[in-house]
Order: C-alpha cells, then structure tokens, then sequence
C-alpha cells in the first residue's frame, strides 16, 4: 500500500495547511515518506537521568533531569525579555530559560507535574541553566529510555513551533499508524538476504526511534546502501545505453610509428606498470566498443608517454588525437616533450591554446580539418566551437579534475566518429568510486615509478628556523640547482594572499640577491606567464616564486629544492602534488613544509605524514582520516551533479563497493530495468545474475524516477 507514505504531508496529525508549506519550504517535505527520509542528524542516549548536585565544570553535554517546575517569572524588556523558570529534582534546584514564546511556555508547565527536561546545562553566577529545554510529562509507565534524534530545525520551523519534540511526535503519528506496517520493501529481497540488510519498516523504526547503538548502526548502513544502490543502479544503466548505442573505432593494428619509436625513439624502457597500462589501453581500442578509461598514476610516474603511445595507436590506423591540458603551461610542456618524440617517428604535431595566434591558429583549424596534423596539444581552445577534427580517433584528457563530465562529452562532438577517450589524474581515488564519479569509466593503475628516482626528502620547519631554510636554498644554488618557493592562493582570501606572494618575492629576491629570480600566480596574462615560466626552464631565473599554478605537471628537472609558505593551509594531497615538482632528476632533492610557529599539535602530525612517506595513495588515505574528505569531497563531488543525503563518497566506499555489485548482479539478471537500446557489457567477471519480479521491477524503476530523474542532466554523458 505505497499510497500511505504519498500522503500529503498536511494530512498528519500535528500538521496542517501552513506546517505543511512551511515543512516542504524549509526542508522539502512534502508527504509522509519525506518525513521518514529526514533521518536525525545524530542521537542522544536518554537511558541515563542526571542528579543536579551531579553537575560540575564547565562543558557539560545534554543531560536529562526528572522533576518538578516550581514558579516561573519573567525579566528584561523587549527582544532581551525572556522567561525563567526554577526546576527541581527534589534535592537542588537549577534554571530553565526561554527567549521566544514566553506566553505559551509560562502556562504550559504545571506545579505539581513531573516532568523530564533535557538539555545542555551552562553556568551562570554559580547557577546552571538550561536555554529552551526539551520537556516532556514523566511516565512512569515508559520512562525515556533509549536513543533519541535529534532534527536540524531551521528558524523558520522553529518560529511555526516545530522543534525536535514536533519531529518526535510527528515520526510516532506515522510509525504508530496501521498502514505503516504494511508499507513494502523498497530492496528486493535476495539482495536483503544476501547483504544482510534491516528490512525497510524496521531501518526507519531504528533510525528515528533506535533501541541500542548497534541497531542505530544497522540502520544507518541500510539506508546508505540503499541510496548508493539506485544511484549506482541508475548510472549503470545509462552506461550500458551509452555503450549499447555508441560504436567504438575498431583500431586493427599496432603500427609502423608505434613500433618505431618503440624501438628507437624511446629514450628508456617502459615500467612494468606503463606496459600493463598499455596493453588494457590497447584491448579496449581493439575491442570495437568506445574505450572510456580513467588513467590514475601517482606524479612522475609516466602517464605522458602512455598518453603518446596511445595517440601512436589511433595515428597508426589513420586517425588523429589531441591532448588536452588544464592550463596553459602545461599544455605548452606537453607540446616541448612530444614534439621531440614525435620528430623521430614521423608525426605531425602542434600547439593550440588561448594565447595562439590567429594566423597560426587558422593554420592549424585547417591542418586539422584536412587530416594534415595527426596530434594537437591544448587547452580548453580545444574544445572550442570552430575547432573540428577530420577523423578523431582519441581524445587525451590530462588531470580530469579540472574538467567536468560535460567538457569531457563535448571532446565528442568534434568529429564524425566518436573517439576514444582517455583521462589521466595523479588523484588517487579508489576503483569503485572513479567509476562512480565519472560515470562509466574503466580504471586503470600505474603503481610504479621510473627506476633511479631517488625519493624527496621533506622537512617540516617552522618560521623560527627561517635562517635555517635559507641557507638550504643557498647551498642548491651554489650547487647549480634551481629552487621552488610556493605560497597558497586560495580564493577567498585572494587580496591577502596576493600580497605575502608579493612580499615573498621581495624578500626573496633582497636575500638572494645574486641569483634571478622569477614569479609566476594564476592572475597573470598567459603572455606575461610564459614568459616568467621560460626564464625558470630555461634555467636563466634560479629560483621560482609562484603559487599553485605549477601544481600540476611542470617539468624541470634541475629543481631540486621546494619551499612550501603557509604549508598548513595545504591538504596533504595537494602538498604531494606540488612536491611531485621536484626530484625529477636524478640529483637528491629536498621539500621544506614552512608552517606557522603557533601551529597546533593536530598540523604538526599532518605535516609530518608528508615528511614519513611519498607514497600518495597512502598520503591520500591519511588525508581522508585526518582531515575528513575535504579535498577528495571537493573533487568527487564536482564530478557527481547532486548531493548524496545519507552516504559519504569519501568515506563508504566499503558499502558503496557492495551496493554497485548488487546493482550490477540485477541488471544482469534484469534486462527488463534497462532501455532497449541498452546492451549489458562488464569485465566483472564475478556476476552472480538476480531476476527481480515484477512488483520488484516496478518499485525499483519508481525509486530512481523519485530519487534521481530530476537532479541529474544524463544527456551530458549519455
Ligand atoms: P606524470 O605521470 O606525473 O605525468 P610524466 O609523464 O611527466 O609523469 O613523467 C615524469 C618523468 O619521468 C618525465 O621526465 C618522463 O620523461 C620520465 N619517465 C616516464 N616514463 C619513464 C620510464 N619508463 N623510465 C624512466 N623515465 C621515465
Ligand atoms: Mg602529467
């Protein structure tokens, strides 16, 4: 009987027409099934009822008290008017107060009443005082045992009088009605069976209502798997539509350039993991489908030249491929190395960006459009409209978290055929949750490094240890070495942080006085940026002062020395990034982390995981307990178009594991959940197919309709 929970709202008792509108405007509640789904944002344990002569010191937590109210009065004048009252518990006396509704609360309470209050004690004068305690009349009968929620209720919820008591009685209106018991399940029930799922009525009996931790715990686990089972379910499907309705270009043959600079032209001999790569790289080309493959990589570790031996493959079978960069630097470096790589085996490339000419710019719309240019470099001016290719056959995307899914589809649309498509990031982000992310992507791995690396070693400094770092930078720079110095320029502090920027390249260009030095942030034209960026490369300037922008793959490889400013206000991932600039080479090379002198004991430890290890998966996971899912948050979430209510990307990626195998296993044994055009195609060999019924189909095709139909714009990746 799914019609109870469509309820409207205003039909519960408590509720009503104005409630009502403004439960839906405050927090979308529309009918009875919203209400359920508006879980507590954390619980109290009632199970214990306090003594005030318990109470001591100063930061007490929410306590519960039995007792009686004894007189109530009221003090001040206007907004600071407010209502007092004395509660005893029959030994010693505390306060209660209230700021707002002091008519209706002072005749509310009865002398002569047991009552429980409940709330966080503060002391006044010797006094304690609990502000706008929970009150409730004290049963005997049903003592307050047990968990409570406790509700996020907004000010103007709180002005219609609804307040976390209202949410109370409101979930006991619905779970205490007749009907609610025969609400169904929405899982199907092998997958209950199978996972070990608290069934539907009970999750939200134990959500709202939880009779111990360990049920609370339950229940919150079925509802996140819940969410991420449609979710994955629906992604699923639009991927296997995708791929039943998209035509991949079957490349036939590894080639003449390919093998060539294979041969010759390679400078060293492919890592292990860079061969693995290329041979997944190289099935999907093969296979006929549309390859659409994430290439994760830790920085250094070699995703250019697996980048270029893939554009090799699409070139050799007569096709073209561009590279896309983030920023303009980056693209300008890809374009310096490939060219080198692409002289020796007779490719045709060049460089497309923002800064490009016109006349170079139309010289090369039409060496595209001809098929004259087998590989283009660029950034976003790749992407623009007037841009078309005569057959592209691959489309490389460099560092993916600095596009979004709908710049990714658009690389589609620039010729005939639909390319190939592969991104490549240093973010380390677990298997289940890329292909979450991004849709439908595959994921490959390099897990290696090129051998002869010698790790960086870190320090962690603080600004008392100034005289210290300085002769450090002295000591590379006698040596002949050049020397990064990276302040943060986050933006909403820009103005601020602009100018330690620019103190710190005064400063550091009055103590190095005989060494050039140059300067480079995210603000400057790209003109004046590259110029800035040459003198470093060219090895003319010694040292760098910059901010983030050279986070991502600057490649100098006499640099042996960065000095991180302000090194606290990084996440750890990011710091790993930027110091992935140095000990390119195979000189020693040293990352100095210069935090604040003041800096907490908690900073301390963080910086010093980056001076422990140089391994970013473990750097990331360190990052991800330390700091919660901050900056991976940030990235997974500008790649997901909605927001998850109950699960964390970030943080359940166990049973996010869990419900995408189950998603899965139903569509392989479901058809009937996908479109027609849809084709079932996996590399997951462990399937175990699950037929759902049809009263089963038909609730898992309306939980995606109501969960996700309108928050997501599939037509940008479908
Ligand atoms: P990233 O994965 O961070 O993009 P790059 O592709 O920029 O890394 O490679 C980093 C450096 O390692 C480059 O100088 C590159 O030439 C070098 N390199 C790549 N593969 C190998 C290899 N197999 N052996 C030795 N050096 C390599
Ligand atoms: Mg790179």
């Amino acid at each position: 009987m799914p019609d109870f929970l469509l309820n409207d709202i205003k039909y519960l008792k408590g509720v009503g027409e104005a409630r009502a509108k403004t439960l839906f405007k405050e927090i979308g509640v529309a009918n009875f099934r919203d209400l359920l789904y508006y879980f507590p944002f954390r619980h109290v344990d009632r199970s214990r009822f306090y003594n005030i002569a318990e109470l001591h010191g100063e930061d007490l937590p929410a306590v519960q008290i039995k007792g009686r109210f004894l007189s109530f009065l009221t003090e001040g004048e206007g907004v600071r008017k407010r209502l007092k009252g004395l509660f005893s518990d029959g030994h010693k006396i505390i306060e209660t107060v209230w700021f707002s509704k002091i008519n209706f609360f002072a005749s509310q309470y009865k002398p002569g009443v047991d009552y429980v209050i409940f709330g966080k004690p503060s002391l006044y004068h010797n006094v304690y005082s609990i502000a706008h305690p929970e009150v409730e009349i004290y049963n005997p009968l049903k003592p307050p045992s047990g968990f409570r929620g406790v509700y996020t209720v907004t000010e103007s919820l709180r002005k219609k009088g609804v307040s976390v008591l209202t949410f109370r009685k409101l979930l006991e209106e619905i779970i205490k009605n007749p009907a609610f018991n025969s609400i169904p399940e929405i899982l199907p029930n092998a997958i209950i069976e199978r996972y070990r799922l608290m069934p539907l009525k009970e999750a939200f009996i134990q959500m709202h209502f939880p009779e111990s931790a360990d049920k609370l715990q339950k229940a919150i686990e079925r509802f996140k798997f819940e969410e991420l089972y449609f979710l994955e379910l629906n992604i699923l499907r639009f991927s296997f539509e995708r791929s039943g309705k998209i035509k991949g270009i079957p490349f036939s043959k590894i080639g003449q350039k390919f093998n060539h600079f294979y041969y010759n032209g390679l400078p060293f001999e492919l890592t292990d993991a860079q061969k693995k790569v290329l041979r997944e790289i190289w099935t999907d080309m093969k296979s006929g489908r549309q390859m659409n493959r994430l290439l994760q990589g830790d920085v250094g570790s070699g995703k250019t030249l697996v980048a270029f031996f893939s554009a090799l493959i699409a070139i050799d079978n007569g096709y073209q491929a561009a590279i896309m960069a983030p920023t303009e630097i980056l693209a300008r470096q890809h374009f310096e190395t490939l060219q080198e790589w692409s002289r020796t085996c007779g490719v045709t490339i060049d460089l497309l960006t923002g800064s490009s000419r016109s006349a170079q710019r139309k010289r090369i719309h039409e060496g595209l459009e001809s098929g004259e240019l087998n590989l283009i470099i660029g950034t976003h001016a790749l992407i623009e409209d007037n841009v078309k290719f005569k057959n592209l056959g691959l489309a490389v995307i460099d560092e993916q978290h600095r596009f979004g899914v709908a710049q990714r589809a658009r690389m589609w649309s620039k010729s005939e055929n639909i390319p190939h498509v592969l991104v490549m990031t240093a973010t380390p982000i677990p298997r289940t949750l890329a292909m979450t992310v991004y849709g439908d992507l595959e994921v490959s791995v390099i897990d290696q490094l090129p051998p002869g690396r010698t790790p960086v070693t870190t320090f962690v400094r603080f600004e008392n240890s100034r005289v210290e770092v300085d002769n450090l930078i002295f000591r590379q720079l006698k040596e002949g070495r050049q020397v990064y110095i990276v302040y943060p320029l986050i933006e909403e502090n820009e103005k601020l942080d602009l100018k330690s920027l620019e103190e710190g390249y005064q400063r550091t260009r009055d103590t190095f006085y005989d060494y050039k030095v140059c300067y480079v942030h995210g603000k400057m034209k790209p003109d004046e940026k590259a110029l800035q960026m040459d003198k470093f490369v060219s090895g003319e300037a010694r040292i760098m002062v910059a901010t983030t922008v050279i986070e991502v793959g600057v490649n100098v490889s006499n640099a042996t020395l960065m000095v991180i400013e302000n090194a606290e206000r990084f996440g750890l991932s990011q710091l790993h990034q930027l110091r992935g600039r140095v000990g390119r080479g195979a000189a020693k090379s040293y990352c100095v982390l210069m935090g604040k002198t003041n800096s907490g004991a908690e900073t301390k430890k963080r910086l010093g995981i980056m001076a422990e290890t140089t391994d970013g998966f473990l750097i990331s996971e360190a990052d991800l307990k330390m700091r919660g899912p901050g900056d991976l948050e940030g990235t997974l979430q500008s790649g997901l178009p909605f927001n998850l209510k109950v699960a964390n990307l970030a943080r359940d990626g166990q049973i996010l594991s869990r419900a995408r195998q189950a998603a899965m296993d139903v569509l392989a044994g479901t058809p009937e959940l996908m479109k027609k055009e849809a084709a079932f195609t996996t590399s997951d060999a462990n399937l175990h197919p699950l037929k759902l019924d049809t009263n089963e189909i038909r609730i898992a095709k309306n939980e995606i309709q109501t969960r996700f139909s309108k928050t997501i714009d599939w037509s940008l990746i479908s």
